[in-house]
């Protein structure tokens, strides 16, 4: 008998849609982390959220009822700065995105450059930018044309808000961009590799002693199955049926909602 959690060190969950909706907990979302600790597992929060920092996450989750420990939040506002570091060293950089973004992108010392600015960048920064407009886009797609690189910090089309509310993600920002710039936008955030490598390096564990827990079949699920982790997809049923590649997805289980979980590990009997 294959019991799924055997071996596991460390739960990473999604955030947006599977432990909070909006300024909301998901219910048992308390109970269900209070329970992980006391069994012994290590949390971690894996986001492609990328207006706020893990300190503003961090407050937030505070104000709706649960209180960190200390534990680890890696977040795409925060990670795509370690991303650009990493991979072209201090650059000059354009951000769409809120002022949290240009505040990690700095604070990881890159030149954050105002958009008013004759100067170019060298690469140009897209997140969930709610002040997106058609100024922006005609700047980003020229400074494209000029030969900056672009990257996104993820690449969702939209997360469930409070209520259910669709909130449009970076992704359909990106869309925008890609129709006039040609071909694809890379994101730094989940299904890519880098933000599940940040918090396995961060917690010291390997591919085969994480979970990740999220409601994106295509993001959460496809990148985590990838990088070698066991996966749980909280299926919404208020959401329409995932589409195109993540149809050959199979996450390790799958539950309508994350009371869902609780109960399942609370009865200990977690067998997939
Ligand atoms: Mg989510």
């Amino acid at each position: 008998m294959n019991r799924w959690m055997d071996g596991t060190r460390a739960l990473f969950f999604d955030l947006d849609g599977c432990i909070y909706f909006g300024r909301k907990l998901a219910e048992r979302a308390n109970d269900l982390l209070e329970l992980l600790r006391d069994q012994g597992y290590r949390i971690g929060f894996i986001t492609n959220n990328s207006r706020e920092n893990a300190t503003e996450i961090r407050d937030r989750l505070a104000e709706m009822g649960h209180r960190l420990e200390g534990e680890l939040i890696v977040s795409a506002t925060e990670a795509v700065a370690e991303y650009l570091r990493d991979v072209y060293g201090r650059v000059a950089v354009k951000a769409a995105g809120s002022a949290s973004l240009s505040g990690a992108l700095a604070a990881a010392g890159h030149r954050v450059l105002d958009w008013a600015r004759p100067d170019s960048a060298d690469v140009i920064v897209i997140g969930r930018d709610t002040e997106f407009d058609y100024r922006r886009l005609e700047q980003i797609v020229n400074e494209i044309a000029r030969g900056a690189r672009v990257i996104g910090t993820n690449p969702d089309y939209s997360h469930p808000g409070e209520g259910r509310r669709l909130v449009p993600e970076t992704g359909s920002l990106l869309a925008a961009v890609e129709s006039i710039a040609g071909g694809p936008i890379a994101s730094v955030g989940k299904p890519h590799a880098w933000l599940y490598e940040l918090a396995m390096r961060k917690y010291g564990v390997v591919p085969s002693e994480c979970v990740m827990v999220g409601d994106n079949l295509a993001t959460d699920i496809a990148g985590a199955e990838r990088s070698g982790m066991k996966t749980v997809w909280v299926r919404h049923s208020f959401l329409p049926a995932p589409d195109g590649e993540a149809r050959a997805v199979v996450p390790t289980v799958t539950v309508g909602a994350l009371s869902e979980l609780y109960e399942l590990l609370l009865r200990g009997s977690y067998m997939a």
